[in-house]
């Protein structure tokens, strides 16, 4: 092993006390600094792009099934999670779902795709296997529950990327 030049870090190794077994090599963090801001473009991949354009085009949701597991994917992938296989067997699953779970972001981030706060939902849709996780709206002060159905609510000026739903609102019944 190569000697190491002493840092300003060589002198808190003291500080440490190694439970038994752990061998401390050096305190010397690896840092990467920078700041990454460009335009680019994105290709999602055949899956993905029918998803999009399902959701552009027809306002429909649409899940891929395993043929070995049967298991429904929602948003799809290309393979299954769970055993391996390659999915081509698409199926159109429900608009509406049962709420999974849900969080509420008061936070900003630079991030985040919208203004604070900011309701996040994972929806398991009719059909579909999966939570799917997306914004909710139109939510009432205490309306949210768990297992309470929920409803995918389109823009009307859709571009073919996931935020063609708006969000997910709960259901009328
Ligand atoms: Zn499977």
């Amino acid at each position: 092993m190569p000697d190491r030049k002493p840092s300003k870090y060589t002198d808190m190794l003291h500080l440490i006390t190694p439970s038994k077994g752990l061998n401390v090599l050096s305190l010397d963090p690896y840092v990467a600094e920078g700041r990454l801001a460009m335009p680019y473009r994105y290709f999602p991949g055949p899956i993905a792009t029918r998803f999009f354009l399902e959701l552009r085009d027809n306002q429909r949701i649409m899940g891929i099934r395993c043929p070995t597991c049967g298991i429904v994917y929602v948003p799809p992938e290309s393979t299954c999670g769970t055993c391996f296989e390659k999915l081509e067997e698409w199926v159109e699953v429900g608009n509406r779902g049962v709420l999974q779970s849900y969080t509420v972001t008061h936070y900003t981030l630079p991030v985040h795709p919208d203004h604070t706060p900011i309701i996040y939902g994972l929806v398991k849709l009719d059909g579909a296997d999966t939570g799917f996780l997306h914004f909710l709206g139109e939510v009432e002060n205490g309306a949210l529950r768990i297992g309470i159905k929920m409803e995918a609510v389109f823009r009307e000026e859709r571009v073919g990327n996931i935020l063609d739903i708006k969000y997910f609102r709960p259901a009328s019944s």
